[in-house]
């Protein structure tokens, strides 16, 4: 089952419920896989001590051009859609953070003065979650990281989902917002859990995650993070829209402590295991 963790607005938790939902799950005796796909940002590996680690870039095919056969006649610059070429008075000049790698340049050219090159766009690591070093949690643990001033996202988190391991309970911590990133982290999944805080602008951007997994058709619900009894219009807008609400995490100085220390909370204060597995059975259940 692949379950994503995502929420239209940064900092409102995600990924202290993707790490506390795979200890937690883990805990209860299941096979876990936890794919940080939030690669401009990752920090799951913060609240994760990782043992066996492995690195490895992920690139993009650009074009590189061979000036002794480019004639400028400038082909390639008019069906590069995304500008990332421009015929200069002497050169084709090339934008690599534009390039969507295509590769209908190289097709195109009528000079055959286009090949392509490998470019590092970022890179994937990957590991298991323990406790302490020689204690494992005994969670698969991989995540992508966007190299800084990159813009392509997607091609990394594809390349990170192709290692979903689909006899696991795959969790995925999305990306925020509702832009290509966070769609294509979601896309696929069998569930999808939208965290949101009990604020005007928590509930603007929940509101706006809510229409794009109705687009998507991917089935969800709400965690409300830190939960307090001043704000109900996160409870009315879910009640009048017909969502269910899953799980309400409390603002409580005890957790915000552990977070701030980089300590899971669900492993300190085990009542929360149990929490955390009943959103599996949740899910579970609405799939029956
Ligand atoms: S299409 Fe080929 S020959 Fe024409 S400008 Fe581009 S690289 Fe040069
Ligand atoms: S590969 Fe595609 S996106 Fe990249 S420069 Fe060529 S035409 Fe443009």
């Amino acid at each position: 089952m692949i379950i994503s963790i995502a929420s239209g607005k940064g900092g409102t938790g995600k990924t202290t419920i993707s790490t506390n939902l795979a200890f937690s799950l883990v805990q209860s005796g299941r096979n876990v896989q936890l794919l940080d796909c939030d690669v401009e940002e990752p920090n799951a590996h913060i609240f994760l001590d990782l043992e066996n680690k492995i690195k490895e870039n992920v690139f993009l095919p650009v074009p590189q051009i061979d000036e002794e056969k480019c004639t400028l006649c400038g082909k390639c610059a008019e069906v590069c859609v995304y500008n990332a070429l421009f015929i200069a008075k002497d050169r084709v000049m090339f934008f690599p953070q534009l390039c969507h790698s295509c590769g209908g340049c190289s097709y195109f050219c009528p000079r055959e003065a286009i090949s392509e090159i490998d470019r590092v766009i970022g890179e994937i690591g990957a590991g298991d979650a323990c406790l302490t070093r020689g204690s494992t949690y005994g969670i698969e643990f991989a995540y992508g990281k966007l190299n800084i001033g990159e813009v392509m996202a997607p091609p990394l988190m594809r390349k990170l989902k192709k290692r979903i391991d689909e006899d696991k309970v795959v969790i995925i911590d999305a990306p925020p917002g509702t832009s290509c990133p966070m769609i294509e982290a979601v896309k696929g999944s069998d569930f999808c859990f939208l965290i949101t805080e009990p604020t005007p602008f928590g509930l603007n951007d929940l509101k706006l995650a809510v229409e794009t997994l109705k687009v998507l058709k991917i089935p969800f619900a709400v965690l409300i993070n830190r939960w307090n009894e001043e704000y109900f219009e996160v409870d009315s807008y879910c009640e009048k829209e017909n969502i269910s609400i899953a799980m309400r995490i409390p603002l409580e100085r005890k957790i915000a402590e552990l977070y701030s220390r980089g300590i899971l909370f669900s492993k300190e204060l085990p009542e929360w295991q149990k929490a955390f597995c009943k959103l599996f059975d949740f899910i579970e259940a609405l799939r029956k």
